[in-house]
């Protein structure tokens, strides 16, 4: 494969960008080799800056449900540009997008901000304003964004760097102060018995308790049903349940993870879709909860480019072209179950260990034996072996991505094809990695 125009534009990236990305995930440290610069994408491929396409697992880590480049999300966006791109005063748009995430998830206000990592900050500091309590806690290998006190145990990015934290409440990060870590408590994920333990003894100290209520950040992981007991009862002192979406929201249906497994929450977080490939993020909740936001209350949280005039047509015609759809998430569970299905099957057949987990269009093979319930028990995970897998992927044209703790998604560009050549590729890069 031809790779010279994307080492040159690395090479210039390192010179003037750390590690030569901007985000850590890019830069293929978990498995590898220098990262293809992407010229363009469309529908379910990336092509490369030296002409390179592949079948693209990655949607952009998420956002990209409808594939790459999408007629209606294009459409909405020239139509915007042509009024305008930053108006520092309310606009249409944003009370649109604002109305239709609080009906299809079934809450009372949300406030826009710009990325993920906003809407769990400011998620966390409303819920301590309002419950007049610092600590929070959340579960090993969850990740939230990058604020300070959520890099404790935060999965799958600082998993790939080796760096997601060893043991209790250690930051993931250098620059993250121990006093602000100290207030972020950490239980294994799906370890019903743990929070419990931890809500005897600490429960009147927490403000609340975020979580992803369908793990993708450590590989997708699902919620067991005694663990969803568990927080349930958290909320009985007093506790706010925040269910981080970000990654679920739009994605496991309209109503999120929490809507299909029928979770209750007191706050929710969004992203990635929301935005239609557009920086947007939100959270929600209860108008008593929500009113205690400024200009309404006393928790301050502000935002310059919030609910941005571009990126709120963007999420809006991103989310109206999935309402207008009802048989897409079907289609879609379909395709990654047939996938999954296959990967499972050809895994046996050239005798790798694998577990593979699949839920609507999130999917993670796991090279382990398994069980895979939590962090610790995906960490078992042979990653050489996962790095192996990645490369003869992208070799044949199938871009996975690239680490053993992320999901992969399919977006509604996939079709028979890709899911052909992708079983084609799956098939011959497991057998080269038996024995
Ligand atoms: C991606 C993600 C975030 C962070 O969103 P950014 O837009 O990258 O800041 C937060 N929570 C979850 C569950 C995510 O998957």
């Amino acid at each position: 494969m031809q790779t010279s125009r994307s080492q040159e534009w690395f090479a210039r990236a390192l010179r003037r960008i750390p590690g030569g990305v901007n985000s850590p995930v890019r830069a293929f440290l978990a498995v590898g080799g220098t990262p293809h610069f992407i010229a363009r994408a469309q529908g379910a491929y990336l092509e490369d800056v030296d002409g390179n396409l592949f079948i693209d697992y990655l949607g952009s880590w998420g956002p990209m449900i409808l594939g790459h480049n999408s007629p209606v999300v294009r459409d909405a966006l020239i139509q915007t540009l042509a009024m305008g791109t930053s108006f520092g005063a309310p606009s249409p748009l944003e009370v649109e997008l604002a109305e239709l995430v609080c009906q299809l998830t079934g809450t009372d206000q949300v406030r826009l901000v710009n990325s993920g990592t906003e809407a769990t900050m400011s998620c966390l500091r409303l819920a301590r304003a309002a419950r007049g309590r610092s600590k929070i806690l959340k579960f090993r290998g969850n990740y939230h964004g990058h604020a300070d006190g959520l890099l404790v145990q935060a999965g799958s990015g600082l998993a790939a760097l080796g760096s997601a934290g060893s043991s209790g409440s250690a930051p993931s990060s250098a620059g993250v102060p121990e006093e602000y870590a100290a207030l972020t408590l950490v239980v294994e994920y799906n370890d019903a018995a743990a929070l419990r333990d931890l809500l005897r003894a600490q429960g009147d100290q927490l403000a609340a308790i975020i979580f992803e209520p369908v793990v993708g950040n450590s590989g997708v992981l699902l919620p067991s049903a005694d663990f969803l007991g568990a927080l349930q009862e958290a909320r009985r002192l007093g506790i706010l349940l925040i269910a981080d979406e970000v990654m679920t929201g739009f994605r496991l249906g309209l109503s999120g993870a929490c809507g299909l497994l029928g979770i209750e929450a007191d706050l929710f977080c969004w992203g990635k879709i929301l935005g239609g490939g557009l920086p947007v993020g939100a959270y929600g909740g209860p108008a008593d909860l929500m009113s205690q936001i400024s200009p309404s209350g006393p928790v301050y949280q502000a935002g310059t480019l919030s609910g941005n005039p571009l990126a709120v047509a963007a999420g809006l015609a991103a989310l109206r072209a999935l309402v207008a759809d009802p048989g897409l998430y079907t289609r879609l569970d379909r395709y990654a179950a047939e996938l999954a299905a296959g990967l499972t099957g050809l895994a046996a057949r050239h005798g790798v260990p694998a577990v593979v987990h699949q839920i609507g269009s999130m999917l993670t093979l796991f090279f382990t034996g398994g069980p895979v319930e939590n962090y610790a028990q995906a960490s078992a995970s042979d990653t050489a072996r996962f790095a192996r897998w990645f490369h003869a992927l992208l070799d044949q044209g199938v871009y996975w991505p690239p680490s053993q703790f992320e999901s992969a998604f399919v977006s509604a560009a996939h079709g028979a094809r890709e899911l052909e050549r992708t079983l084609a590729a799956a098939d011959r890069a497991l057998s080269g990695l038996s024995g």
